[in-house]
């Protein structure tokens, strides 16, 4: 049974690299008809930051991302967070330790200092592995009597893990294909702190075990743990998971990591959601509230890094499951582009209908004092060219409100000595129309330049620059209808006087 977990550690804020990794992890479990359980890896205190579990949970629901296992919803192998989870940690510290691959280490922060700081003394870097622990304060080089000394005083200590001497282990890795590594050059990390709780290496590896997941997907910057992790399962003796590493996200450049801080810095979201980080009250945008939808949220996602058979580029949550391959995942880094995601928002908008986009309109802060049929219309008319729902508003606002001053280079182009009477005459005519809808006034438009013996444009430049204050927007007559005769009247009016 194909299980996939994503689990995020609660240090802040899902960014765009978290999201694409959990949207992998669903996409293979659905696609392989397996299960998507969400863990939440809270083992380390210091970095815990109020707020970002619900922050995560809220992002992958917006996403549409959603875990069939998860701490709001619970699951056969509750509980999902790790700080609840204590009781089946400190069962497997004391089955590691039974074997020969952990230690204790008594070691206190500032004797580890001192060490350091002489290594950096001589221009090297301390490492805490299969050459120096012999020299320090473990129960390896330390008697039996001594460590028992230790231990009946109560001293503090770490469990360590006990990196074999020149093995090289070989991984495997679905998208990057086989490596191997020598555990010369791997160090001794802490399994088990002193306060009992186990780091992530140890609490992941046994979760993942315990929580039966069969793939662990995940980000690149976990590759270099894979030899560990590899070593952990074996002094277990449990069968590990295949794992598949995922390429960064790269700046718009394509130079460098797309790092939390490039969103405030470039001007473009780099999280799912608004984010108020409750130490400085600094708050980083999101792409919900800077208006796109989610549909083209994650399919702009999805695409950094991952194509599916035939280059599809629109494709819907439904889509991608069915076309998800892992072994289509590209190795090298996917480059963010802003452009591109206004791109997929705009596609989207298009694929909206008309009364979803007015629910979306009416539920922002915009004044949006009209009835229902018209706001329709003009989302009709200015979807088109949306990138942004509230782009609807913004380029259509004189379908709110009359201009109030008129573009200057427009003006030259369509006002002329004879302007202000051919309009001032064709209001007239305008209040001659019964029926004031768009078909009926293009006739009457088209009668009246032909009587005048003009073209088309030399009546519809000036009218349009009366009515919206510039040379753009949607048809004339379209305008015309659904400001209504009245407030076109006033407008021609003021315009030409
Ligand atoms: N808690 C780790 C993180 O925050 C999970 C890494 C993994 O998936 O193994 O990224």
């Amino acid at each position: 049974k194909v299980r996939v977990r994503f689990a995020p550690s609660p240090t802040g804020p899902l960014h765009l690299g978290g999201v694409r990794t959990a949207l992998y992890d669903y996409l293979f479990a659905k696609n392989q008809g397996g299960e998507f359980v969400l863990r939440i890896e809270d083992t380390d205190t210091a970095r815990y930051v109020e707020g970002a579990e619900e922050y995560i949970e809220e992002a992958l629901e917006w996403c549409g991302i959603i875990p069939d296992e998860s701490p709001k919803k619970g699951g056969k192998f509750a509980p999902y967070r790790q700080s609840e989870r204590r009781d089946i940690y400190d069962k497997y510290t004391e089955q590691i330790l039974k074997t020969d691959y952990a230690y204790i280490a008594f070691d206190t922060a500032e004797e580890l200092d001192a060490i350091r700081a002489e290594y950096e003394a001589k221009g090297d870097v301390f490492s805490y592995d299969n050459k120096t622990r012999n020299r320090l304060r473990n129960s390896l080089a330390l008697s039996e009597e001594e460590v028992q000394q230790l231990l009946d005083a109560k001293t503090p200590y770490v469990v360590r893990f006990k990196m074999p001497v020149d093995r090289t282990l070989g991984l495997v890795d679905i998208i990057r294909g086989n490596s191997a590594v020598n555990t010369d050059t791997l160090d001794d990390k802490v399994l088990v702190k002193n306060d009992g709780m186990p780091t992530y290496h140890f609490a992941n590896i046994i979760d993942d075990h315990e929580m039966e997941i069969s793939h662990v997907i995940r980000g690149e910057e976990w590759l270099p743990s894979l030899g560990l992790h590899t070593l952990l399962y074996e002094a277990m003796g449990w069968e590990a998971p295949q794992f598949a590493h995922l390429s960064l996200i790269l700046k718009p450049e394509g130079k460098g990591k797309l790092s939390k801080r490039d969103g405030d810095k470039f001007g473009f979201p780099v999280f799912p959601l608004n984010f108020t980080d409750p130490a400085t009250g600094h708050v980083s945008k999101g792409y919900r509230e800077s208006g796109y939808l989610p549909e083209a949220f994650i399919n702009m996602v999805a695409l950094l890094g991952w194509s599916p058979a035939d280059d599809k580029e629109i494709l819907s949550l439904d889509e991608m499951v069915k076309e998800f391959d892992l072994h289509k995942v590209h190795k090298a880094g996917a480059r963010f582009s802003k452009e591109k995601s206004e791109w997929f928002n705009h596609q989207y908008i298009q694929k909206t209908s008309d009364e979803e986009l007015l629910n979306i309109l009416k539920t922002s802060d915009l004044n949006l004092n009209m009835e229902d049929e018209k706001l329709l219309k003009i989302i009709h008319l200015m979807k088109e060219r949306a990138t942004f729902p509230k782009d609807i508003y913004e380029n259509g606002k004189f379908f709110f409100e009359a201009p109030t001053s008129y573009d200057e280079k427009a003006s030259k182009k369509a006002w002329n000595d004879e302007t202000s009477n051919l309009l001032t005459e064709f209001a007239e005519n305008l209040n001659s129309i019964d029926d004031f809808v768009s078909e009926n006034i293009k006739q009457n438009l088209h009668d009246f330049a032909e009587n005048k013996g003009l073209g088309m444009g030399k009546v519809m430049m000036p009218l349009r620059l009366a009515l919206v204050g510039e040379l753009k927007g949607p048809d004339v007559p379209d305008i015309l209808e659904l400001i209504g005769k009245e407030e076109s009247v006033a407008r021609i009016s003021n315009a030409v006087n």
